[in-house]
């Protein structure tokens, strides 16, 4: 669903702003947007949260976009729904706290299960500034004891798809236990990541001899890890910045690394944790060793079609920078343009250290004049949103969908040929095409 842009979008403005690096300008662009909305991270985050429900108050379209991006569910009872307003929410004719009361008592009713529930809001319930916060501190306190009641926006109006997993794990730390402020350290992987990646992580990390990891969000909601002043954090996702703020309101520290996308991001982000958990360095290249011969040697079998290729990010996932980095360190591609709807300097300054001055970097979004520097550049390869792809492929430009990066493992040494492949792929198929 593309957001609509806010009113002063409308009159595009344009300015330069220093990079952290002072190397290069960064565009920063504001107009007409085309990305889908915060209510996109709940097809990932229902799956990972499997005791959590998730309640849109929202619209038949925001239904419609829940429904046809996770397909339908025959298996299992779903663990979203939406509480669709009707025309006689929006005129205000009836009481929209009073409704939503209601159908909150028969969901639980109907289902026991549910620990979490996150009342999640949208552009209509924005618009008629619907206060789910409040909704939520009444529902909680009428429900204490057998469900945990939260809220979080999803609403296309300010965001981009990926901002709706970082307000819902930001609304997730206040209900942290504390961490005990005299004890040993503990690690916190903040972000949501497939279990299968999830588990390797662990792995790795109790190979190396750091015994204490706490995952947000975890597989239980109502198994939150606790935080405190001796809680080191690790971001495995770039675009969790409230999160993090929330995080470090609450005492937490961040260490600073590469996100872990391919051999050299994972070395770097696994390394971080063991500088700060104090593991030999002999230890630790000892337990790396192994799984990073592999990522690299996976990564290889895509280097032949990737290296050499030029390729532009338009804003969509925030993952542009750490994904650009990654290509182009580990992949030999040149970044002619990263794109990315929110530049955050701090969490990203590692990743902008690796890149080539030459890359033009763009924060926030106008379309039409993104478009128009594609169609200058001419990339090899664009990564862009689901609703730009078609008619770019149409004008001879070769795409990848950006959305397909956060619905895939791609974090971590094992899925790093997967990861190149997911680039390679476009490329290799449109050289068959021209056959
Ligand atoms: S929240 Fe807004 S952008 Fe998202 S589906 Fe609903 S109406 Fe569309």
């Amino acid at each position: 669903m593309n957001a609509l842009p806010p009113s002063s979008g409308c009159a595009s403005e344009l300015a330069l702003k220093e990079r952290p690096s002072e190397r290069a300008p960064v565009l920063r662009e504001r107009g007409q947007r085309e990305v889908f909305c915060g209510l996109t991270g709940i097809i990932w985050l229902h799956r990972k949260m499997q005791d959590a429900f998730f309640l849109v108050v929202g619209s038949r379209t925001c239904a419609h976009l829940l429904q046809s991006a996770a397909g339908v569910m025959i298996f299992a009872e779903p663990r979203f729904a939406t509480a669709i307003m009707e025309e006689r929410d929006l005129a205000g004719m009836v009481d929209a706290q009073e409704e939503l009361d209601r159908v909150v008592g028969k969901l639980l009713q109907r289902r026991p299960d549910i620990n979490t529930l996150f009342l999640v809001g949208s552009c209509p319930s924005e618009v008629i500034k619907l206060d789910l916060a409040k909704a939520a501190e009444r529902l909680g306190a009428k429900h204490a004891g057998d469900v945990r009641i939260l809220n979080y926006s999803g609403s296309g109006i300010e965001t981009t798809f990926t901002q709706g997993e970082d307000a819902c794990l930001a609304s997730l730390v206040p209900e942290m236990p504390a961490g005990d402020s005299d004890g040993a350290k503990e690690l916190l992987i903040v972000g949501s990541l497939p279990d299968i990646v999830e588990d390797q992580f662990l792995r790795l990390f109790k190979q190396l001899g750091i015994e204490r990891v706490g995952m947000l969000p975890a597989r239980n909601a109502c198994d939150l890890p606790a935080v405190g002043p001796q809680t080191r954090y690790l971001l495995a996702q770039p675009f969790l910045s409230d999160t993090a703020m929330a995080l470090e309101n609450r005492g937490a520290q961040r260490l600073d690394a590469l996100f872990p996308f391919g051999a050299e991001g994972t070395t770097a982000w696994l390394r971080a944790a063991a500088t700060e958990f104090g593991i030999d360095e002999m230890h630790f290249n000892s337990v790396v060793a192994g799984p990073r011969k592999r990522a690299k040697r996976a990564i290889e079998h895509s280097r032949e079609m990737l290296g050499g290729k030029r390729i532009s990010f338009l804003p969509d996932s925030q993952l542009e920078v750490p994904l650009a980095r990654f290509l182009t360190q580990e992949l030999g591609m040149e970044p002619v343009e990263i794109g990315t709807p929110y530049l955050h300097r701090t969490h990203l300054a590692r990743e902008l250290e690796l890149l080539p001055e030459t890359a033009r970097l763009s924060e926030g979004q106008h379309v039409d004049k993104q478009l128009d520097r594609v169609r200058e550049d001419r990339p090899d390869l664009t990564v862009c949103g689901l609703g730009l792809a078609n008619p770019l492929e149409a004008e001879g430009f070769a795409t990848k969908w950006a959305i397909e990066l956060v619905f895939s493992p791609i974090h971590g040494f094992e899925q790093a040929g997967d990861l190149a492949e997911l680039f390679a792929r476009p490329l290799r198929r449109r050289d068959v095409l021209r056959v």
